[in-house]
């Protein structure tokens, strides 16, 4: 096979070749290049790495006469007759008889009127589905292709990619193209790996592997050419995790002293016992602050378990070494809500301490900035006001973000450069599976806080189904009249006639007339401004309301210990994640808390989500099983963790490759930590392609 690797081409050559545009390839005018752009491909490398998204797999073709019904097979075969009529209940029927040498066996579709016109009697056609009956086998709504006659060598025998196209483009014409382009220029692609990482992962070749994806001879050869292409795009991601991290290493931080002195110190600021994972995490920050690299730490913590003290701690040994802290929230009113809490803590400390957001007075926050950037003031609490070019510091030592998703791996970046390679501590309470954080975020160290305060009366969930309803409503009304609060959170803001789901708008109206008249009704909803959602927020939280009405926005973090009650209507259109997000809501107060989940579901999947909620509180746990249940695509919107997206892998199928690559990839760094030897030049080139706006991460830029 390696015959096929032209060796001839000089770097410089293949390079330009692959860089130029589709427009070259033959069947390609400006009108189709056009429509390429779109998707995407704009040159030959991209188009040679435009990847299809499933494949028929016709090496396995069956004889009609063996189809048996609850099979599903593929046949080949002749259109035979067709038949397009209106039953008499109005549906529209369309069936295509396909006869091979064996037997004749019905394809039929309901009400897809416009299927008709693409099949013709005496055409050549691949079909694949399942066989059921219906006075005589039929497979019902197949998958199918039809044969050109030239396209039959292509596809007899072989396994056929299917691609996501373009409207007005069909299979067969891409196809085509994409056979005509691996052909003449899949060999200018060079290698991109070292040999020794080849050989110890038995990896294809990487021009066959893009030769195998695009058309593979059998489920084998596509099977070794994907996890050729998937231990790239893994190896490439931790490659930059590996840089990202010697960088860092290499960095020289401040190294605070954290005697006991302060350590009684600041413990004496503290109304509680602290817990072991509290403990535990304020120990590993430490040795962090103590060490003359800079931290660079991700503290994971589900609502609620105490991760502001935490911060507190690093803050106040911070300010003890006679530095300055900032702490940066994503929005206005956690940024208040911090602030408050801070003010609380540090009321008999020597702390001073300065608010700032979008909306400090511009008079004041003048004074401010001043004081910022002379000293006076030892903690900086704001929104990303904080990340404004006119804040400056003195002295700034340590940074913490909280809810670390809602900032890009940028604006952390901004606020760290204010300082001179200040601390780094980052907090999120959106729990991730540990195997996968260690994995994913190679350049943080990562603590976690599993263990929540005691003295917590832990939420009762309950699912209920449609027709308890009412008994629900009593029952908040009795928490109401109790004086607690409640929230009721619907999935979409709009009527949607597609999804017929009731919406916020209309629900709030009805709820405060049919339902609660003597209760006050609060509504919030996405598309609101910011200044009126946060005035929203506050109105509830100073119990201005009874009764909170919104779409899935609250705010993370948000802390009304006087809300006990959370209704999720529609809960089964919620992922799990989101379930356990709006859980955190209630719950922080002395008082018994209650979720109330909503919902008929009609998959498994969603009934299992339901379930699962009413069994467990812990976040982790709900994580490792919305992981399961949802794959990682869509758990990770990869954007909101800064990391690239994943074309081809799947962070738990291939999960073994992962571990495999960051392997390689960490080895690699700390042989060649700035890629400098002639045979890593292609990875330094692809490491710089793929992270192209996050380039001042990575320390070979
Ligand atoms: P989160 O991790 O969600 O930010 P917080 O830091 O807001 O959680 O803590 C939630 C509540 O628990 C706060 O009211 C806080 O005072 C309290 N708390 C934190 N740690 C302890 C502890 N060790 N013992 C008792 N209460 C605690
Ligand atoms: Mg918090």
């Amino acid at each position: 096979m390696s015959m096929l690797v032209t060796k001839s081409t000089t770097k410089k050559t293949s390079q330009s070749t692959l860089n130029q545009s589709v427009q070259y390839l033959k069947g390609v005018g400006p009108k189709r290049c056009e429509i390429f752009g779109r998707m995407g491909i704009h040159t030959i490398h991209d188009m040679l790495y435009y990847l299809p998204r499933d494949y028929r797999d016709y090496t396995k073709i069956q004889k009609i006469s063996d189809a048996k019904i609850g099979d599903e097979i593929t046949i080949q075969g002749k259109i035979a007759g067709i038949n397009n009529r209106i039953a008499r209940n109005r549906m529209h029927i369309l069936e295509v008889f396909v006869s091979d040498n064996t037997d004749t066996i019905a394809a039929t579709w309901f009400n897809q009127p416009f299927l008709a016109s693409k099949f013709h009697i005496g055409d050549n056609v691949f079909l694949h589905g399942k066989v059921g009956e219906y006075k005589y086998l039929q497979l019902l709504s197949p998958e199918y292709e039809i044969i050109q006659d030239d396209e039959a060598s292509i596809k007899e025998g072989s396994v056929i990619p299917i691609y996501p196209l373009a409207e007005h483009m069909s299979q067969t014409h891409f196809r085509k193209i994409m056979n005509e382009t691996v052909h003449h220029f899949a060999d200018y692609i060079e290698e991109l790996l070292p040999e020794e990482i080849i050989k110890r992962n038995h990896l294809v070749p990487l021009n066959i592997a893009i030769r195998d994806v695009q058309f593979p001879k059998t489920v084998e050869c596509l099977k070794d050419a994907k996890s050729r292409l998937v231990y790239d795009e893994l190896f490439i991601l931790e490659m930059a995790m590996a840089l990202r991290r010697s960088g860092i290493k290499n960095e020289i931080g401040i190294p605070f002293k954290v005697g006991p002195n302060v350590d009684t110190h600041i413990r004496n600021l503290i109304p509680f016992t602290l817990t072991n994972a509290q403990e535990r995490v304020i120990h590993e920050i430490k040795e962090d602050m103590r060490s003359n690299k800079p931290m660079n730490r991700l503290l994971q913590g589900d609502v609620g378990s105490g991760k502001t003290v935490v911060a507190i701690y690093a803050i106040l040994a911070a300010i003890a070494n006679g530095y300055q802290a900032a702490f940066m929230a994503p929005t206005e009113i956690l940024s208040e809500q911090h602030f408050q809490t801070l003010q609380k803590y540090l009321q008999h400390s020597h702390v001073r301490m300065q608010l700032l957001t979008g909306s400090t007075n511009s008079k004041y926050k003048k004074d401010a900035l001043e004081q910022i950037r002379n000293g006076q003031i030892d903690l900086v609490i704001g929104t990303h006001a904080l990340i404004e070019e006119t804040v400056q510091f003195k002295k700034l030592g340590l940074v913490v973000i909280d809810e670390q998703h809602k900032f890009g791996v940028i604006q952390r970046l901004k606020l760290k450069e204010k300082g001179f390679q200040p601390d780094v501590l980052i907090m999120t309470a959106t729990p991730i599976p540990r195997t996968l954080s260690i994995t994913l975020f190679g350049d943080l160290d990562i603590s976690i806080l599993d263990e929540m305060p005691p003295g917590r009366t832990p939420i009762k969930t309950f699912w209920i189904s449609k027709d308890k309803e009412k008994d629900s409503y009593n029952f908040i009304h009795g928490e109401i009249t109790k004086g607690r609060q409640v929230f009721i959170v619907y999935p979409l803001v709009e009527e949607s006639e597609v999804l017929s789901l009731k919406a916020a708008v209309t629900e709030a109206k009805k709820l405060q007339h049919d339902v609660f008249p003597a209760s006050k009704v609060g509504l919030l909803h996405g598309q609101m401004k910011s200044g009126d959602k946060d005035k929203i927020m506050t109105d509830f939280k100073e119990r201005r309301y009874d009764i909170l009405v919104s779409t899935v926005i609250i705010e993370v973090g948000i802390d009304v210990p006087n809300a006990t009650v959370m209704v999720v209507e529609h809960a089964e259109r919620f992922g799990l994640a989101q379930l356990h997000q709006l859980r955190g809501r209630i719950g922080r107060g002395s008082e018994q808390s209650y979720c109330l989940l909503f919902g008929n579901p009609k998959t498994n999947e969603a009934r299992e989500r339901l379930k699962i909620m009413t069994k467990t509180c812990d976040g982790f746990k709900i994580a490792e099983m919305d992981f399961r249940l949802r794959g990682p695509g869509e758990f990770f919107g990869t954007r909101q963790h800064g990391l690239p997206e994943l074309k081809i892998s799947d962070l738990i199928r291939d999960f073994p490759i992962l571990k495999q690559a960051r392997k390689d990839a960490f080895e690699l760094v700390s042989e060649d930590p700035h890629l400098k030897l002639e045979t890593h030049q292609k990875i330094r080139q692809k490491v710089l392609e793929t992270f192209k706006d996050r380039l001042e991460l990575i320390s070979i830029g």
